[in-house]
């Protein structure tokens, strides 16, 4: 899709710091981390949402998701890890392209809101730094 912006970085056309890509999903790091190791995954073609979205692509983010929560399990050592998504501008989708978050979750993190946290942007060092640990532990 010509103006999405997760279209334009599958495509290269804006930066990204990479974790994953395959065949049919394209893994990134999320520029306002909600923690360190926000992860984002979607499809390579757009589909907006859960009703739009194919079910091979669906599958396929779902089982990228198996590959890059244990490289963050690796990395992070987290206490746990939100696995969340979003469908449509009521339930707080800010970006009308499928996309599954993987938030790693520290001992001692304010708890997580579902759909409602504040946009911060990222220390963008710090973020390429851990997408790049984590993209060499999913190997
Ligand atoms: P959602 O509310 O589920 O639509 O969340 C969209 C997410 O995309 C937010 O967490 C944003 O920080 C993230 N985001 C938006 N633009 C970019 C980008 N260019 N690179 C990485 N993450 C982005
Ligand atoms: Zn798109």
């Amino acid at each position: 899709m010509e103006d999405c912006i997760f279209c334009k970085i599958v495509r290269g056309d804006i930066p990204s710091f990479r974790v994953y890509e395959d065949e049919k999903v394209f893994a990134f790091a999320d520029i306002n981390p909600i923690s360190t190791g926000h992860t984002l995954i979607i499809p390579k073609r757009h589909s907006r949402d859960l009703w739009e979205i194919p079910e091979d692509d669906l599958s396929a983010v779902h089982l990228a998701s198996i590959k890059i929560i244990r490289a963050i399990r690796e990395v992070l050592k987290p206490t746990g890890v939100a696995c969340v998504q979003l469908n449509g501008p009521g339930a707080n989708q800010v970006v009308l392209h499928y996309h599954l978050h993987l938030v790693p979750r520290m001992e001692g993190d304010p708890e997580l809101p579902v759909a409602t946290w504040e946009i911060r942007e990222g220390d963008m060092e710090a973020v390429k730094e851990t997408a790049r640990r984590i993209a060499a532990a999913v190997g």
